[in-house]
């Protein structure tokens, strides 16, 4: 009788239960032996969670099933990763024995950032990331929040403070910025959204930074660095001091991330500002140690410089990239492009690569706007669509695009997107192939892009004086 040699498989584990891992479970399903650790009772789809407490989904729905890793194969452990000896390839963590491991992943994510303000660590001061946020927020608007104060007016803080607001609660929402969602859009293409965000009844604090939160007599305060003052809460003449110390509004801070890597401070895993240093193959300085997704610090593949990047859209891709590496194939990440889009009322919203303002800071810049309607303008499902286009005046290549819309953006976004990443010309752009019916698109004789594309080859070509 032969006896069947027992299979060896690779042992690979995965620190963190977030999309980069979950994305690289699914891509090496039994092919390896994969083991999550996450401590989390559900991983999240963080996406939702505003819409969570805008009562449009339960608050179950924002879970994401576990069957999505025993259908990948893998095994789940619920624990935190205290420890990893990069030596003795062993993870030591709170609960569980130590494992070892012939490859890890560290795919931990990144935690939102709390200012160091006086007043940070008061009730009801938090940040949004994680299940038991959601539920405290959800608790408080249920049981008749009156007041919340969001800090930070990128997609998050958006789409928290409308949420807010359509849940009745008398919301403010501060950032430093000139315009919303500084990151995405630029001032000349959000105005007039944000005056939507404004009558809607979000109180809008721009150029304004936080600097404390503090009782001052019987009133609790949010002070801002421009000497306004937003009241949060007021006490009664018979609270004490100790009541003082709670509050009775909100303080949601929604100012960006950083990358969680704590457990590997002091080690020899090479880690700068924003996260660990990787390769475009996703491999860190040790042998065998790979990272993926928020933990990590990475570049625009734009420029080549370290930017921010922060989303699902990259963590997942990074994730991909290592998965189909350790499968034998040979990719390569290229970079953050950063694409995303939101949505404000009942107006769609969304960019990709840089902004005019930030681009102005690398390039010479050119833009071309464009606008017509999603459906011929005869139709009665019309909704208005307009496009900037951001170019290169150098290379004439596309480097970033912004899109305002009463139908969803995400499909133009990634059209552009697909512009910057194979490096396509304004010129190029001109030409391109489009498709179009009465529901669906402009009459056939125009297109967004192309339309946008010909205004900056129009300026390109200022005909010479002499
Ligand atoms: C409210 C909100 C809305 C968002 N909306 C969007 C959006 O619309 N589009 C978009 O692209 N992105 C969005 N994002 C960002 C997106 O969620 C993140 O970029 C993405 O989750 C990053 O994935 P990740 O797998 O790298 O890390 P994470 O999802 O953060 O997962 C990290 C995992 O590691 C675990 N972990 C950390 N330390 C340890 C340890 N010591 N031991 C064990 N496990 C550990 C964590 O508990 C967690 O399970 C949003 C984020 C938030 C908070």
């Amino acid at each position: 009788m032969v006896r069947k040699e027992k299979e060896h498989k690779l042992n690979l584990v995965i620190i963190g239960g977030g999309p980069a891992a979950i994305t690289i479970a699914k891509t090496i399903q039994d092919k390896m032996k994969v083991t999550i650790i996450r401590p989390e009772d559900h991983s999240m789809i963080y996406c939702a969670m505003p819409y969570a407490i805008e009562n449009l989904l339960t608050f179950e729905k924002t879970f994401k099933s576990d069957n999505i890793v025993f259908d990948a194969k893998a095994e789940l452990i619920r624990d935190t990763v205290s420890n990893v000896d990069f030596d003795t390839k062993t993870i030591s963590m709170e609960k569980n024995k130590d494992i070892n491991y012939d490859k890890l992943i560290i795919a931990t994510g990144a935690v939102p950032i709390l200012p160091p303000i006086e007043g940070n660590r008061r009730s009801n001061v938090m940040t949004f990331k994680t299940e038991d946020d959601l539920k405290k927020i959800i608790d408080l608007v249920d049981n008749g929040l009156q007041k919340a104060v969001v800090v930070g007016a990128g997609a998050i803080g958006i789409e928290l403070a409308q949420a807010l607001n359509e849940r009745k609660v008398e919301t403010h929402l501060v950032d430093m910025a000139e315009s919303i969602l500084p990151n995405m859009m630029d001032i000349d293409m959000i105005e007039e959204t944000q005056e939507t965000l404004i009558r809607a009844g979000v109180h809008l604090h721009l150029k304004s930074k936080v600097e404390a939160i503090q009782v001052k007599g019987k009133t609790e305060e949010i002070i801002l660095d421009n000497n306004k003052v937003i009241p949060l809460s007021s006490f009664d003449d018979n609270c004490t001091e100790l009541d003082k110390e709670t509050t009775t509004g909100l303080v949601v801070f929604a100012v960006g991330m950083r990358p969680t890597v704590g457990i590997f401070e002091g080690t020899k895993l090479e880690i700068e500002k924003d996260g660990i240093v990787i390769n475009n193959k996703m491999e860190t300085n040790i042998p065998d140690v790979y990272a993926v997704g928020d933990c990590c610090q990475f570049t625009s593949a734009l420029t080549g410089e370290v930017i921010s990047g922060k989303l699902a859209t990259n963590a997942v891709p990074m994730g991909r990239v290592l998965a189909f590496n350790l499968l034998g194939q040979n990719r390569e990440y290229p970079g953050f492009y950063n694409g995303a889009a939101t949505k404000i009322n009942d107006v769609f919203l969304g960019g990709t690569g840089f902004t005019e303002a930030t681009a102005r800071k690398n390039f010479e810049v050119e833009v071309g706007y464009a606008e017509f309607t999603t459906a011929f303008p005869i139709m009665p499902s019309a909704k208005k669509v307009k496009l900037k286009l951001i170019a290169d005046k150098n290379t004439h290549k596309i480097i970033g695009g912004q899109f305002i819309s009463g139908e969803p953006v995400a499909d133009k976004v990634d059209q552009i997107t697909m512009a910057l990443q194979f490096g396509i010309t304004v010129e190029q752009l001109t030409s391109f192939s489009y498709s179009s019916q009465p529901y669906q698109s402009f009459y056939p004789a125009h297109n967004l892009i192309v339309k946008a594309a010909e205004e900056i080859l129009k300026k390109f070509q200022v005909p010479s004086q002499n």
